[in-house]
């Protein structure tokens, strides 16, 4: 019996969530008196035996490149083979888009019951079972799930449990697993190059319709820039054209919880809020008092975007040197 946690990587880089979710293992298995091992699939550029310093006891590795190209069924195959083989008995994903994809794929795979988008350890205490906080309604509410198969499967939310480091080494094991084929192919893959990915970001500067127009936007890019930030968007200034989509947050966008959620000239309705509510801290910047982003805000700048963002921004880089 042990707990297993899939590693989520691009680039060959371990990404934050998934460490996250390691921590999290790790935290569950001492809670469950057993062990934390992962799962990597695919070439990764890092130390795989220094995740012990996360509670890893041991690491397996499939390393064939074709799994950084293989598809979620395929991925999942693996991963459901691999857990079945180590007896795991909660199999732990980063609720990001690879997680979301999986963990599903994989429950059915195990008979297992299946929670997603978890923001805290499982109850395993009590007489309530195996049961797991959730958060729901875009995260306007929470729901505590008890789980009642034998084999449970978690997506763990980003930024709802931190990664915690300390000393310890893994175990690394090479398995000699290679993807079959599925029944689709990924012919290419586009990605945005340069910029802090949305759902990994720590700082995030957002812009609304209150920037006027897309000439504007270097008000937020600068800030973003100094505050080695993530740039995000309200939902129809993706929809004007004034930036990309993959900026857009919200209820139908990304949904993200950074550290500091700046949003500039956004109304905060409550489409938008349901994609950013769960950020740690957020600042609001608006020339409307009433707007009712404000509510939600743990700080507020009532004042006029134009004159407050390069005041701002300039601050910044004078503190910063
Ligand atoms: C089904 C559905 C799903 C949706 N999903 C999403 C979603 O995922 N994400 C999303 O964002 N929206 C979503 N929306 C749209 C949402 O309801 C709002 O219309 C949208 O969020 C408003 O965007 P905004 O705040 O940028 O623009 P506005 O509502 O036009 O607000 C602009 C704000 O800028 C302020 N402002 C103006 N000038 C300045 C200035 N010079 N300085 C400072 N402040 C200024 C104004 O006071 C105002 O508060 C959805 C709507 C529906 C119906």
């Amino acid at each position: 019996m042990s707990i297993l946690i899939y590693i989520d990587h691009a680039d060959g880089q371990i990404k934050k969530s998934a460490l996250e979710a390691i921590s999290y293992g790790a935290a569950l298995a001492k809670n469950l008196n057993t062990t934390a091992e992962a799962i990597v699939l695919g070439k990764v550029n890092e130390d795989l035996a220094g995740l012990g310093a996360y509670g890893l006891s041991a690491v397996h590795q499939a390393a064939d490149e074709a799994f950084d190209k293989a598809d979620a069924q395929a991925l999942a195959k693996t991963v459901a083979g691999v857990a079945g083989t180590l007896s795991a008995e909660v199999v732990i994903f980063a609720a990001n888009a690879n997680g979301i994809a999986l963990a599903p794929r994989v429950a059915v795979r195990l008979k297992a019951g299946l929670v997603s988008s978890a923001v805290a350890l499982p109850d395993t205490h009590t007489e309530a079972g195996f049961t797991v906080k959730k958060v729901v309604f875009s995260g306007k509410a929470f729901a505590h799930v008890k789980i009642n198969t034998p084999v449970k499967v978690i997506t763990l939310t980003g930024n709802s449990y931190p990664a915690q480091k300390a000393a310890g080494t893994a175990t690394v094991s090479q398995l000699d697993l290679h993807p079959d084929l599925s029944k689709v192919t990924i012919t290419g893959v586009q990605k945005v190059e340069g910029e802090v990915p949305l759902t990994e970001a720590e700082i995030v500067v957002s812009g609304g319709r209150g920037l006027k127009g897309p000439e504007n936007w270097n008000l937020i890019t600068d800030l973003a820039h100094v505050l080695h930030g993530a740039v995000a968007c309200s939902r129809p200034v993706a929809d004007d054209g004034w930036r990309p989509h993959h900026e857009h947050v919200g209820q139908t966008g990304i949904q993200i919880a950074p550290n500091l959620y700046i949003a500039i000239g956004i109304s905060g309705a409550i489409q938008h809020l349901g994609g950013v509510n769960r950020s740690k801290t957020i600042v609001v910047i608006n020339k409307d008092p009433e707007a009712p982003f404000f509510k939600a805000a743990d700080y507020g700048i009532i004042g006029d975007a134009f004159e407050v963002v390069p005041r701002l921004t300039e601050a910044i880089k004078a503190i910063k040197g």
